[in-house]
């Protein structure tokens, strides 16, 4: 085969490690600060609205996700919102920062084996600090050829991040957890989408499966174990 895979590029959040039962869970303690003001269904509708329209000002992460709770805090209230609520958001958002790094089933074996054999990059989006800090705290950083911390994930960073790496998106393939950040836009780009399903994803990140056909280069695992068999498989 003239198109072996060279490099190959792993999501962090809820791929590598558990991200998503954090923003769960604090969004679990917001519901509970604002109970008073309004149903449980609508403050999560109207704090994901919020979410929604602020990733274009404030990025991928906890400190925009902070900002659109205070956000929706002051909208339900009617701008009365006490500010001892306030600071119980911030001190939340600050908590998520400090949220020790538990690994997935199989990350540090399913990276491991693929360094031996391949280039590996981490590619991830969100907070530059915190991704930084989650990184380091993982233990897993020595063993990625380069790490990319992205604003976005689209055809076009994919492309430039393989092409600068390795030897373009034809040769790589990509893991993660989110279809719509992970799996589409690598697939776009030329590459291959490995889908690793985690029981959270935000709602944000929802998108439908392409096909699982014998010429698609998508692919769907249980978890991480399984991926050195497939890159027997698949080359
Ligand atoms: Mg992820």
């Amino acid at each position: 085969m003239t198109q072996n895979i060279t490099t190959i590029g792993f999501d962090a959040d809820d791929t590598l490690w558990h991200n998503e039962r954090f923003f769960r869970l604090t969004e679990g303690r917001f519901v509970d600060l604002l109970s008073d003001y309004a149903e449980r269904d609508h403050l999560e509708r109207t704090l994901l609205d919020a979410e929604r329209r602020n990733l274009g000002r404030y990025g991928y992460g906890i400190k925009g996700f902070v900002l659109s709770m205070i956000e929706t805090a002051i909208e339900v209230t009617d701008e009365r919102v006490p500010a001892a609520v306030i600071r119980q958001l911030i001190d939340a958002g600050q908590e998520m920062l400090r949220h020790p790094i538990d690994l997935l089933p199989h990350a540090r074996a399913a990276v491991e084996a693929a360094a031996q054999t391949h280039r590996v990059l981490l590619i991830t989006k969100g907070d530059l600090l915190d991704q930084e800090r989650k990184l380091a705290q993982s233990g897993l950083g020595d063993l990625f050829h380069a790490v990319e911390i992205v604003s976005d994930k689209t055809a076009p960073v994919y492309s430039q991040i393989f092409n600068r790496h390795g030897d373009g998106a034809a040769r790589a393939l990509m893991v993660g957890n989110s279809l719509k950040s992970d799996v589409l836009p690598v697939i776009e780009a030329g590459g291959w989408g490995i889908h690793v399903p985690h029981g959270d994803t935000w709602a944000l990140e929802h998108a439908e499966a392409p096909e699982q056909t014998d010429g698609s280069r998508f692919r769907e695992l249980p978890d991480l174990g399984q991926l050195a068999a497939l890159m027997r498989d698949i080359g």
